[in-house]
């Protein structure tokens, strides 16, 4: 489709004006991106090298309604770290009157710092949970339905501002798989979470990052990752559909945000030859890795992390899309703050 430079230069414009809307709002309601990394400073080797997240659903849905109940004044992060440090990481010991407690507390004026003193595992769970959930929550600007005949409207929150992969509206079936055994090249461990759905189902971005990787791989088939713009989440999305695994004109480098379509779920793959659909059962591959250290990026020691318990949270938050040709787009538009 031809373009005129007029209709261009209108919609540069349009991007532009909702940027700028979005920035103005953040910023309107007291929702100027607070950074909340921490600095640390430490000897060149001492990065994390491992990390287990098996948080169950349960917990990570009731410290995250708390967090967004006071506005992110509690950290669900703070939370769940408090609780894996009390537990030694065996969360099969969690019960929500552990939380309550911590929470009692929290919310009665002391702060995490002093609640955790001597407690040898929480600046581990602290960092390892904020690697997986960073981000997830927080200020964002939506786009929302406009009333009958009317513009659609857009308005400051905080929350949940990440997606689950899969668009409204799409049926898809999970179970926890990680860690099962696969079996196509070499014996090797199953690193990510299966959903099974049809053929050509949109599939979202997660997060706000950069596209890292597209194209083909023996394993993934048609696969795209994408880096959180903190750089520690890896989001590898696999098994993209035949003949038209991503979304037209995505590239390499480009910036794409929470809830964007970015591809169409399929059965690519376990082949060394491209656009073959090697894979029986349609399905999306993802994957979350966590990158401490750029070293660990590619290496025998990548940390990947069981998304069986998350994808349940995300569950609750669907991007809605609508068809225009061959291609599938977000219905209303988010802009995460602090990042245009
Ligand atoms: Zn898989």
């Amino acid at each position: 489709m031809e373009m005129s430079v007029g209709v261009v230069f209108l919609l540069f414009w349009t991007v532009r004006a909702r940027r700028l809307l979005a920035a103005g709002l953040c910023l309107l309601a007291g929702l100027a991106a607070v950074s909340v990394c921490a600095v640390h400073s430490r000897a060149a080797d001492s990065y994390i090298k491992y990390v287990e997240f098996n948080v169950p659903y349960a917990a990570l849905h009731k410290a995250m309604e708390d967090d967004i109940s006071c506005g992110g004044k509690v950290s669900w992060i703070d939370t769940l770290a408090y609780l894996a440090a009390k537990y030694g990481g065996e969360w099969g010991r969690y019960k929500a009157a552990d939380m309550d407690a911590v929470l009692e507390k929290l919310h009665g004026g002391e702060d995490i710092a002093g609640l955790t003193r001597g407690m040898k595992y929480f600046p581990y769970f602290r960092e390892a949970y904020g690697a997986v959930l960073g981000g997830l929550l927080g200020d964002y600007v939506q786009e929302l339905p406009g009333e009958e005949g009317e513009e659609p409207a857009w308005t400051a929150r905080y929350g949940l501002r990440a997606y689950s992969p899969v668009a409204e509206g799409y049926y898809y079936n999970d179970f926890d798989d990680f860690g099962a055994s696969r079996s196509y090249g070499f014996a090797r461990q199953h690193m990510g979470h299966d959903l099974m759905g049809s053929v050509g189902t949109p599939i979202v971005a997660v997060e706000t990052g950069t596209v890292e990787v597209m194209g083909w791989n023996q394993y993934g088939g048609w696969r795209i990752g994408i880096r959180s713009l903190d750089q520690k989440r890896y989001w590898y999305y696999a098994h993209l559909r035949k003949d038209h695994p991503f979304q037209e004109g995505l590239r390499e480098g480009d910036r794409v945000t929470a809830g964007q379509v970015i591809g169409y779920l399929g059965q690519t793959g376990y082949s060394s030859k491209e656009n073959v659909n090697g894979i029986e059962t349609p399905h999306l591959h993802y994957g979350l890795e966590l990158v401490f250290d750029e070293k660990q990026k590619e290496s025998n020691n990548e940390i990947w992390v069981d998304l069986y318990a998350l994808t349940r949270l995300l569950s609750e938050h669907r991007s809605t899309v609508y068809r225009e040709g061959k291609e599938y787009y977000r219905m209303y538009d988010m802009i995460w703050c602090g990042t245009e």
